[in-house]
């Protein structure tokens, strides 16, 4: 029987690294709904269309074609990698992931590819409004300070800036998140919440597993 497995949370906590686990471990498919976001974000800024465009926005929308194949997104055929992944670009779908008009869209493409096998999905709304009847619904915590701490230790340092500019941009973004009208960031009423603040990525892994197998 297929199943879904829901991860929302805030930024920088370990997300798509824990789903990304977890469809290897129970050999179901892996959906990053952040990388839509991005990658409308990415797709509006190559083109130099300005972030408040919106009857440029909604035709570009119209006109893009989303697909997973091994659990990477493509755009338009292409797949996406690490051009989505800059500091302009999370804040650029932040900002877009907060018009209605486009959350609409994209989580219609959401939930018809969410359907088709049993899947993990993260993102900040998948247990409350994609997939409000997920089988398994999770959310992600860790303290700003923790996850500032494991951004900049991955990848931030490298491109100079300071630990403390990672934790400001990730507390705007949670602001952002959690503040706007359309689909804030929120933990669903019967989510179960983990936080992996003082915990080992395998630690958190097992805890979302004993979950999943009925263990606790
Ligand atoms: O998860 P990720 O950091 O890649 O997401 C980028 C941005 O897209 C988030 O800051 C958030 O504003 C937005 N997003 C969203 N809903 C989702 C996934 C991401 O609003 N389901």
């Amino acid at each position: 029987m297929d199943y879904i497995i829901a991860i929302d949370g805030p930024s920088g906590v370990g997300k798509s690294t824990i789903a990304k686990k977890l469809s290897k471990i129970l050999k179901i498919n892996y959906i990053d709904t952040g990388a839509m976001y991005r990658a409308i974000a990415f797709k509006l800024i190559s083109n130099d269309i300005p972030l408040d465009n919106h009857e440029k926005i909604k035709e570009i929308l119209k006109s893009t074609e989303f697909t997973y194949k091994a659990n990477c997104l493509y755009m338009d055929g292409k797949k996406l990698g690490k051009e989505i992944r800059t500091d302009e670009i999370s804040k650029g779908a932040s900002l877009v992931s907060s018009y209605d008009y486009v959350r609409e869209i994209l989580v219609s493409i959401q939930r018809q590819i969410g359907m088709e096998e049993s899947c993990v999905l993260d993102g900040r709304d998948v247990g409350t409004v994609i997939f409000p009847k997920a089988d398994f619904k999770f959310y992600l915590t860790a303290s700003s300070r923790e996850r500032a701490k494991r951004r900049f230790l991955q990848s931030e340092r490298k491109k100079g800036l300071s630990l403390e500019q990672v934790r400001e941009s990730i507390e705007k973004r949670d602001y952002d998140d959690m503040n706007r009208e359309a689909s804030p960031l929120r933990k669903a009423k019967d989510a179960i919440e983990i936080d992996s603040t003082d915990k080992s990525l395998k630690e958190t892994i097992l805890e979302f597993l004993s979950h999943i197998r009925g263990e606790r």
